[in-house]
């Protein structure tokens, strides 16, 4: 399994982008895990003929997380896609990518080049989705977000979306072969996101040496740098990747 870090950054970020992950699995599937606002620019800018999109996963509806889908769609058209792209997401995904589509493009959807598919999952279960297992559990966020856990037959991995981890979620990721987690802030400081801490407690506890740090405060990422390498110097497996880092296991 191999992940590439379009983006890191939360909302506001305007160094690293909006956190997206684009995953490719043992069978060469490729899924990318959000879209906000800065995704498209960057993904394009790494892979100019990225047309070979399988999935895009919506972990819940902040504009960090959905709102670069119309963007994606526009340019994937203007690149002459006729293959079926499948948006795999909650309830009510296929409203709300529709909705935001006409906003940004009035009357594109209705003359859009390739189908658009969705597919819904539901906490706590388990959908296999192109030979993949699908897993998601709720995080405590203040948009409801899931949790995935991708399992192509060969490795796992988990990407958190935004939240706090649950104890469902330490269910899930126990034994993993690797966890991406946003990290807001050095210590659990808000009542709806994580932390380095918390995500490290969270990976020990599973017994998953590696763990990526993403969506970090921009304003911590700068202001306690010293600290935060040295908690990530401190935890081997660990790492605070960069837009533009991959890595494979
Ligand atoms: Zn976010
Ligand atoms: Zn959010």
């Amino acid at each position: 399994m191999k992940l590439f870090f379009i983006g890191v950054g939360e909302a506001c970020d305007s160094t690293h982008g909006n956190s997206s992950v684009l995953v490719t699995t043992r069978c060469g599937r490729k899924i990318l895990l959000d879209c906000g606002f800065s995704v498209p620019r960057y993904y394009f800018r790494y892979f100019p003929e990225g047309d070979d999109l399988d999935y895009v996963w919506i972990s819940h509806f902040h504009g960090d997380h959905f709102l670069g889908l119309p963007l994606l769609f526009l340019r994937l058209w203007q690149m002459g896609r006729t293959r079926p792209l499948t948006i795999v997401g909650q309830e009510g995904v296929e409203d709300k990518v529709v909705q935001a589509l006409e906003l940004a493009f009035p009357g594109f959807g209705g003359k859009i080049s390739f189908p658009l598919e969705f597919h819904i999952v539901t906490p706590g279960y388990t959908s296999t989705i192109g030979g993949i297992d699908w897993t998601t559990t709720l995080t405590r966020h203040s948009q409801r977000n899931l949790g995935l856990l991708l399992d192509d037959g060969e490795k796992t991995m988990y990407y958190s979306g935004d939240g706090q981890a649950t104890n469902q979620v330490q269910d899930l990721v126990r034994g993993c072969d690797c966890i991406v987690h946003e990290s807001f802030s050095l210590v659990d400081t808000f009542a709806y996101h994580g932390s380095i801490g918390s995500s490290m407690e969270l990976a020990d506890r599973a017994g998953v040496a590696k763990l990526l740090l993403i969506h970090l405060d921009r304003d911590v990422r700068e202001n306690d740098k010293d600290e935060i390498d040295t908690l990530v110097r401190r935890r081997p497996g660990t790492l605070l990747p960069v837009a533009g880092h991959s890595i494979e296991f």
